[in-house]
């Protein structure tokens, strides 16, 4: 029976330490956080990211405009933040109205203000084995919790499934950058349970029920960073969870596992960004 990573409990113990660090510091450091429109999933997030970071004594700014918003204006707006000596922190709550180009918005972000980690120098400093200003927050959370379960990922075979330029991507080449040796699987992978099946390290940021018993080593550490809704309204990850548990050897349940992580990260990643500034 597998050990239950307990990414709810490491958050919390992150924030804590979060709100130490804080209580020292002269001034608070501020993330604005833009939210286009009102998707339902999307004000959710943001206001997880409010609250926390209200908890943890970081000041933040919710911008929302409207879902119809021209693309220049929007730049025009990271604009105004990233010349705010008062903002420490950008974030652009994804995903984007469909006639918004995500790449343009993400190339208007300061780098030393992208606290997603999701700019073209922060991604390529990654790519580089560079120290990004930071890194994207579901990779980053996810190595952390590895890491405070003392999972050794060197010389392990560490396979992604989803290669999103937000999760996928950037966790290979962080595992890569910590010595695993990376597959990633997609959409169109060949095969998959076999290639799942060879992992020490297994992770899936999918967003549907795709891993299940059969497709998973015995012992394997099987990380889920899926979360949606079942048919029953029921949140839930990629991985067969009841089942699954039965043989790896750790496992992250949905919820409470990555996706407290993500937020805990996000403001790590807010007062390091005010530290550089
Ligand atoms: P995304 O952009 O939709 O990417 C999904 C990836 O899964 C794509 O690379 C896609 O392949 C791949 N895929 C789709 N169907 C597949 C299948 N049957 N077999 C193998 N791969 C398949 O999603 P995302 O933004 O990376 O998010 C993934 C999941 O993680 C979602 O459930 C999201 O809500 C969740 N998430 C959670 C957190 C957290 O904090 N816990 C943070 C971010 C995201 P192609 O590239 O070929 O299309």
């Amino acid at each position: 029976m597998a050990i239950i990573i307990d990414g709810k409990g490491v958050a919390d113990k992150i924030t804590e330490q979060l709100k130490q660090k804080i209580s020292q510091l002269q001034d608070k450091p501020h993330l604005a956080v833009i939210q286009i429109g009102n998707n339902a999933a999307s004000t959710l997030y943001v206001n997880l990211k409010k609250k926390k970071a209200e908890e943890i004594g970081i000041k933040s700014t919710v911008i929302s405009l409207d879902e119809n918003i021209a693309e220049k204006e929007l730049i025009c707006k990271i604009e105004e933040l990233n010349n705010d000596n008062s903002v420490h922190a950008v974030l652009v709550q994804l995903p984007l109205p469909k006639h918004i180009n995500e790449n343009n918005i993400i190339k208007a972000i300061a780098p030393n203000k992208d606290v997603d980690g999701f700019t073209a120098q922060n991604t390529g400093d990654l790519f580089n084995g560079i120290k990004p200003k930071a890194y994207p927050c579901t990779p980053k959370g996810v190595l952390k919790l590895l890491k405070e379960y003392n999972i050794e990922i060197q010389g392990k075979h560490a396979v992604v499934v989803g290669r999103s330029n937000i999760v996928g991507k950037p966790l290979a080449i962080m595992l890569l950058n910590e010595h695993a040796t990376v597959t990633i699987c997609h959409s169109k992978t060949k095969n998959l349970p076999e290639i799942t099946k060879q992992a020490d390290i297994l992770i899936s940021a999918v967003g549907k029920k795709v891993i299940f018993k059969d497709m998973v080593k015995k012992d394997a550490v099987v990380i889920d960073v899926g979360i949606f809704k079942d048919e029953n309204n029921k949140t839930t990850g990629d991985v067969d969870f009841e089942n699954v548990k039965e043989i790896a050897a750790y496992i992250t349940p949905v919820p409470k596992g990555v996706g407290p992580m993500t937020i805990a990260c996000l403001m790590e990643n807010t007062i390091e960004l005010y530290e550089q500034q």
